[in-house]
């Protein structure tokens, strides 16, 4: 009895099976992806701040924009490259000579030139042969590394491209002087199953000296993805606070985390217990709300209010709670509603020193739960309805657009 163990874990078995990194580099992507999320907008100074947390909470590598997009953008990435943050600091670049010029004047140490790799992107988008993007991005490697930058190479879509193109593409500015290879599943099309089998492939024919990923969340699957590339030896993935970022975001920072801290035994230089603050800061400045039942960082993540679990709770953590909610910085919430059971009435009760007979608690209980039966969702109907106005349509209304198009002077051309 003594030696007995509460749980197994079947953790060990499995790590072994694959080369799993002790450790990883987290490469955030909040202040750059996670802000071309529709509607999300950081100032510059907006960007200080979340910068200088994600640099306090341990992240290695951070995003922090892409200069040639705007003058404020340019002015952003400047206040952080010069912030003395303990994090390298990155900006991103088109394999165009004046995007890098920017990242150069920007004054950061680390540069992310970007491309795409997939036919559709070149024949739609680009309008660049296979041969053109090879040149441009061969070019624009040598760019960044005689400005001495540490230079990460990505391509857009990577995972939807002809394999023969990436392996020539990526082996090309590796041979330039690419420090990092970053594969890109864009649309978030990717399986653990397939991602398994496309990066071992990619391991293969590139050899790269350091892998890295970035995964979208189209299909809900970027954090497992994720994973699954540091399964086969990324050792710099791709993150974003909450999951921010294009449509669906990007695999969550707090998850990814958590994941390789706990589950994998991977360390990851963060530093957990402050990921709720940092969690909080970014839905503030970024205006988009945690959904409540977020892995981690969701406010239902740590709460419970059926009977069982409270009591199972009560009784010993380990029933229904994987971690402790101070891993993230966070504490255990009891909820009083329709589902709870006396084990807590009687819990509650000892804040004030009380106990009470069965019979008092029994009706205590049947008081807490007709209550929270009876009570009206009005206000919440009411919260929701002003929710869905704000974000089924962020960014311009139509009236607003159309009021500039006539300020502007775009008239109709009258025959
Ligand atoms: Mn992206």
């Amino acid at each position: 009895m003594a030696s007995e163990r509460l749980v197994e874990d079947y953790h060990d078995a499995t790590r072994a099976a694959r080369r799993v990194p002790d450790s990883v580099e987290i490469w955030d992507e909040t202040l750059r992806d996670g802000e071309q999320m529709p509607g999300v907008h950081f100032s510059p100074d907006e960007k200080l701040r979340i910068a200088e947390l994600l640099s306090e909470v341990g992240v290695g590598v951070l995003n922090a924009g892409i200069p040639v997009v705007s003058e404020e953008e340019a002015r952003a990435v400047r206040l952080v490259a010069g912030a003395g943050l303990r994090a390298k600091v990155l900006a991103a670049a088109r394999t165009v000579p004046k995007d890098i010029d920017a990242v150069i004047r920007s004054g950061v140490s680390h540069i992310a030139i970007f491309v795409a790799a997939s036919n559709v992107h070149l024949r739609y988008k680009l309008k660049m042969s296979q041969a053109e993007v090879l040149a441009a991005s061969v070019r624009s490697v040598r760019q960044a590394k005689e400005a001495g930058l540490h230079t990460a190479f990505v391509t857009e879509d990577t995972v939807r491209a002809p394999f023969d193109f990436v392996e020539r593409l990526y082996t090309a500015v590796q041979e330039a002087g690419a420090d990092r290879l970053v594969v890109a599943d864009t649309v978030g099309i990717m399986t653990p199953l397939t991602f398994r089998w496309y990066l071992d492939e990619f391991v293969r024919r590139v050899r790269p000296n350091d892998l890295s990923v970035h995964c979208h969340n189209d299909f809900g699957l970027a954090t497992a993805n994720t994973l699954t590339a540091v399964e086969c030896g990324a050792r710099a993935p791709h993150v974003c606070v909450n999951g921010l970022g294009e449509r669906a975001g990007n695999a969550s920072l707090e998850e990814v985390v958590l994941d390789l801290e706990v589950l994998y035994g991977v360390r990851t230089g963060i530093r957990t217990e402050r990921l709720y603050e940092l969690s909080r800061l970014v839905e503030e400045l970024s205006g988009v709300p945690i959904a409540a039942n977020k892995a981690l960082v969701g406010y239902h993540a740590f709460s419970h209010e059926a009977g069982i679990h409270t009591h199972g709770i009560l009784a010993h953590t380990l029933t229904y709670e994987p971690l402790q909610p101070s891993t993230v910085g966070r504490r255990r919430q009891m909820i009083l509603g329709k589902h709870t059971g006396t084990a807590a009435i009687v819990e509650k009760l000892k804040e004030r020193g009380l106990t009470a007979p069965d019979p008092l608690l029994f009706e205590l209980l049947r008081r807490v739960k007709s209550e929270t039966e009876a009570r009206s969702k009005d206000e919440l109907k009411r919260f929701l309805a002003e929710y869905r106005t704000l974000f089924e349509h962020p960014g311009l209304s139509d009236d607003e657009f159309w009021a500039m198009v006539d300020a502007v002077g775009i008239r109709a051309v009258s025959a």
